[in-house]
């Protein structure tokens, strides 16, 4: 769909800072109806913002049609993105900081999206359920032998309790088995895919510029989609460098 940022009377209309809010329409935009001076308050968080993220900006990954989740040189091609949001303190609200309810609120949070080849999305979904699906089967295989009345009998024979306390034990076992499982393929997928999103280039610049991750655990996942996000803050691409020279011109006030 086209952009339709038509309000030519806003005083953010063509500037930088349109640009970098990249929303689809002036309606919905955080600077519509608002006057100059709160415009300026709009402009000042979108500045923060970008102060906060790297130099080289976010686009790169996934601007490019290769994988940005594929390890060393033989990157894959890119078929979909993973989407992942990291979140940052706002730098002016230090105070807040002392907060008791500080938790994990951020006053930043973009989303990363990285251009992903099927390899790396199916590592990263496999491993998702793969925990899930181990309990699964070894559970139901083992409630599949324990509900046979002639196996039932003869382990209630010996005590009656015994075919619950068999079942406890296979759901403890698979569980463990899913949780071994899982991490076995997991160093050996991170072979090829940075199976911990972290260990990526980008995060882990982000990560030393105190940007975190918004998703929780040990290893928090992407979200997979065929087709990325293509407005709001952070899905901008950087115009060409020309572009940009006459953009920044009209910054000028
Ligand atoms: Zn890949």
């Amino acid at each position: 769909m086209e952009q339709e940022r038509t309000n030519r009377n806003c005083p953010l209309w063509g500037t930088e800072t349109c640009a970098r809010l990249n929303m689809r329409a002036c309606r919905g935009c955080p600077a519509e109806n608002k006057d100059v001076r709160e415009c300026d308050d709009v402009r000042d968080d979108v500045d923060t913002l970008y102060a906060l993220l790297p130099e080289e900006g976010i686009a790169s990954l996934f601007t490019g049609e290769t994988c940005s989740l594929c390890k060393g040189e033989n990157k894959g091609k890119r078929e979909s993105y993973g989407l992942f949001d990291m979140g940052h303190a706002d730098p002016r609200a230090v105070k807040k900081k002392l907060s008791l309810f500080r938790g994990k609120t951020y006053g930043f949070v973009v989303p990363l999206q990285f251009g992903c080849c099927k390899d790396c999305r199916r590592r990263f979904q496999l491993l998702s359920w793969l925990g899930m699906l181990t309990t699964i089967l070894i559970l139901g295989a083992a409630l599949l032998v324990v509900a046979q009345e002639p196996v039932a009998q003869s382990l209630r024979n010996v005590w009656r309790g015994l075919p619950l306390l068999l079942m406890l034990l296979a759901a403890g076992i698979s569980f463990l088995a899913g949780k071994v499982l899982t991490r076995v393929l997991r160093s050996r997928f991170n072979e090829r895919t940075y199976m911990d999103l972290r260990e990526q280039p980008l995060v882990r610049r982000m990560l030393s510029l105190d940007w975190e991750c918004v998703a929780e655990g040990k290893y928090p996942q992407p979200v997979f989609t065929r087709k990325r996000l293509r407005y709001g803050v952070g899905t901008a691409v950087p115009a060409p460098a020309e572009e940009k020279s006459e953009h920044d011109g009209e910054n000028l006030d």
